[in-house]
């Protein structure tokens, strides 16, 4: 029996909503396996923790969640209550930062009875593998000069070790695919860090002689996504251009309910963390209405990091026929429940 040890983390807004149902459907696609065995551990940091305690997370918080094999998170932010930046400083970021989750991989496909805003899409399905812990989102630089002189500087780091490793991982990961690989640059307006990007993925290219690849301007890259998003297999991207372009991806599959997500760790050291694209979305909170695909494809690619794939598209094969038979939140044109939804998931799982 394979017994996987989770930390579940539902924090604010609808992450409450749908956490529970994300949950019953792992429980009950691991019961198909017969010899793995979901074990869960509940944790209540949120704004509403902070609200009560004063901080995200126990001062300890880190060291309890560093005993399981991976995190379980719904969404973190409930403006209301707490900053933005306090919540993302008080519990995501040292997640990230701690269990060192150096790559973010989001998915974007094409499901069939979601209505993309794109007008009549060829299939597509692709993924981003973005690098998550350095790049243009750095601490280094400063203000100089107050005054009508000021200067704001900002510096973008990228180490050989942190570039080669995302590409590394964007390589095998294409590896595993259709062996096509696009890296997002813009080492024509990017004086230094991109053509350092360029460098290193064109060295990493006579390595893996069996990938196809390209390296395409992030400008023109983001209208492919909208103009020809079948022509992508997995792309590899930096922080800030990662960031930018899955939410471009979430968009372009018709609703950030949907898109799944995934915080790598790398080493096996410490837990990876699995947490959907979409917010705790409060303006929808405690309707019942929320979307609980992102949050389920989400546990599909913790089943695929623990190396259950075949069980994995199992789940989203049963997802994509749950909502190609119309059991839809409103979201994507449907008036189906969160509940109503993923009942019927698991229903189809137990006919497995
Ligand atoms: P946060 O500050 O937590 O990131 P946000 O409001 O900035 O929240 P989201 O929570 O992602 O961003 O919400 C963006 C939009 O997408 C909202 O209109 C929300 O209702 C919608 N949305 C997000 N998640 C879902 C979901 N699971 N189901 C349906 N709609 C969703
Ligand atoms: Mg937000």
């Amino acid at each position: 029996m394979i017994t996987i040890n989770l930390a579940v983390v539902p924090g604010d807004g609808v992450g409450k909503e749908i956490m529970p149902e994300a949950v019953d459907v792992l429980t009950a696609i691991a019961e198909v396996h017969g010899g793995l065995k979901f074990q869960y551990e509940w944790y209540p940091y949120s704004c509403e923790y902070y609200i009560e305690h004063g901080k995200m997370m126990d001062d300890d918080g880190i060291e309890k969640l560093k005993n399981h094999d991976a995190i379980f998170l719904g969404a973190v932010g409930n403006p209301k209550l707490v900053a933005d930046h306090v919540s993302l400083w008080g519990l995501l970021l040292p997640i990230r930062r701690e269990f060192e989750q150096v790559i973010n991989i989001r998915p974007a496909k094409l499901v069939k009875g979601v209505s993309s805003p794109l007008a009549n899409p060829s299939e597509f399905e692709f993924v981003v593998v973005r690098e998550n812990s350095e790049g243009e989102y750095s601490e280094v630089g400063g203000r100089i000069h107050k005054g009508p002189d000021e200067i704001a500087i900002q510096n973008a780091i990228f180490t050989r070790k942190g570039t080669e490793r995302v590409m590394e991982y964007a390589f095998q990961y294409a590896m595993q695919r259709r062996r096509h690989l696009t890296s997002a640059t813009k080492s024509n307006g990017i004086f230094h860090s991109m053509p350092f990007w360029d460098e290193v993925f064109h060295s990493m290219t006579e390595r893996y002689p069996e990938v196809d690849t390209q390296s395409i301007h992030i400008d023109a890259l983001s209208a492919f996504f909208v103009s020809k998003p079948h022509t992508f297999d997995v792309i590899v991207a930096s922080n800030l251009f990662g960031d930018i372009l899955t939410d471009l991806g979430a968009a372009v599959m018709g609703s950030i309910g949907i898109a799944p997500a995934a915080n790598i760790n790398l080493n096996g050291k410490y837990p990876s963390m699995f947490e959907p694209v979409h917010g705790s979305a409060p303006d929808i909170f405690g309707k019942g209405i929320a979307n609980p695909i992102g949050q389920i494809w989400t546990g599909k690619m913790m089943l695929d990091h623990f190396g259950e794939l075949e069980l994995g598209t199992k789940l989203l094969n049963i997802i994509e026929e749950v909502v190609a038979d119309g059991f839809k939140t409103p979201d994507i044109g449907g008036s189906f429940t969160t509940k109503e939804v993923s009942s019927e998931i698991i229903k189809r799982i137990k006919m497995l």
